[in-house]
């Protein structure tokens, strides 16, 4: 007599989910057709940083933080894995019937153009209109305004560098401070906050001497999009995809992408923080820098002397710094006065912005992180900032573009800060 799906069920439920989940996770997407391939969770019970890292390390996609709950996407073994190991697990939804719903405003047919956001998302700028907007940033500012490129992503895009000061085409001896967004495919509003700096830094030179006095007295470099392959392809046939990763294969696997915030050449892999799994959102790549984003922005970045940097992301309004390797405040490069100046500056930014600032090992660790590789290989005063919501559920990846302004808008005192102190 074979087994049938019927007298699965009778054994799961005869001997507890959660017992059969830990010695046979294939067999519960057998009892229980409704688990979602992906599923949006929360999870809660992680409520120390050791914990949250146990967390992420079943491979699962940590969105962000809620009154100590962690919003994840995860597969039915990931989610059985959780349970066994004692979190409690609540389904909010399955992740892509939710993004299908999120890709459609109601009365509006669904923009059937790969190289456009959803309907109703449109303000949102794709690779094609950020450049676009850059070369128009260079077109009517060209004297304090510069564009070039740090190289290629795997499909050939530009990874575009925008320069902002005075005497843009000379390379003055001015502190040098860099902005980097869109790490993350699905991450779009950083991009937008990429290119709300440089409109503000340019249209209001003219006008604002305050603007005018931090232009003057640095080098500003902003690169909107340092994942163009992969914020195309999340937004590819009109619908979100959730897309986080580059798009380079993984060779020897039928995976495609790696977790570029993990790819760091400094503590690559070393403690916990990501993942060897190709499959796994966090996936850390063969090798350190095996992607060609962040090898080309890395030598950008080593071929200059930056003294600050923000790398954006969302969501949870956070101001975080390194190290993310290490739940220790100080380790090799970190003297106890270095954390300091991290702590003191990042509060500040954050009692700005209203985020929330910490170490990002206090959230849980990552390894191979920029931050970590901005200030372990060259001493950058090297932040994230993961942006708005503070919470959400698919909203959070994809909030609507009526935020842009108010979101972007609300970081300039931050960034202003951070201009400070670069010099
Ligand atoms: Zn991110």
């Amino acid at each position: 007599m074979s087994i049938t799906r019927r007298s699965w069920r009778a054994i799961a439920a005869a001997a507890g989910l959660a017992l059969l989940a830990a010695t046979a996770p294939s067999a519960v997407a057998q009892t229980d057709q409704q688990v979602p391939e992906r599923g949006l969770y929360h999870v809660r019970g992680a409520d120390d940083a050791a914990k949250r890292t146990a967390v992420a390390r079943t491979g699962v996609d940590v969105a962000g933080t809620e009154n100590g709950a962690l919003t994840v996407v995860a597969n039915p073994a990931q989610a059985a894995t959780l349970r066994a190991n004692g979190f409690t697990v609540d389904q909010i939804g399955d992740f892509d019937a939710l993004l299908k719903q999120r890709s459609v405003v109601p009365g509006q047919a669904r923009s059937a153009q790969a190289d456009e956001f959803p309907s109703g998302d449109e303000k949102y700028h794709t690779y094609t209109e950020t450049t676009a907007e850059l070369k128009q940033v260079v077109a009517d500012h060209g004297d304090i305004a510069q564009l070039s490129s740090a190289g290629k992503s795997y499909e050939g895009r530009d990874l575009n560098v925008l320069k902002i000061s005075d005497n843009a085409a000379t390379d003055e001896d001015e502190p040098e401070v860099l902005f980097t967004c869109n790490q993350h495919a699905r991450e779009h509003l950083t991009t937008e906050m990429c290119l709300h700096i440089a409109q503000r830094f340019t249209d209001g030179y003219a006008s604002d001497p305050k603007i005018k006095e931090m232009v003057d007295g640095r080098e500003i470099y902003l690169i909107p999009n340092v994942n163009p392959d992969g914020s195309e392809y999340d937004i590819s046939g009109g619908e979100y995809q959730g897309w986080r990763k580059t798009r380079q294969p993984v060779p020897g696997s039928s995976e495609i992408g790696t977790d570029p915030n993990r790819n760091w050449d400094y503590q690559w892999g070393c403690c916990g923080g990501s993942s060897d799994q190709p499959g796994d959102e966090d996936y850390r790549g063969p090798s350190a820098f095996s992607e060609p984003e962040t090898k080309a922005v890395a030598d950008f970045i080593s071929s200059r002397k930056f003294t600050a940097h923000i790398d954006f992301h969302t969501f949870s309004e956070l101001v975080l710094w390194p190290y993310g390797f290490t739940e220790d405040d100080t380790a090799e490069g970190m003297t106890a006065e270095e954390a300091k100046r991290f702590q003191d500056v990042g509060k500040e930014m954050a009692g700005t912005n209203g985020y929330t600032p910490e170490q990002s090992s206090d959230l849980y660790i990552t390894d191979g992180d920029v931050n970590d590789w901005a200030w372990g290989k060259h001493k950058i005063l090297s932040y994230t900032f993961e942006m708005y919501p503070k919470s959400g559920g698919i909203d959070g990846f994809y909030p609507p573009d009526e935020q842009i302004e108010e979101q972007t808008t609300r970081n300039d005192q931050a960034v202003d800060i951070l201009l400070r102190e670069a010099g």
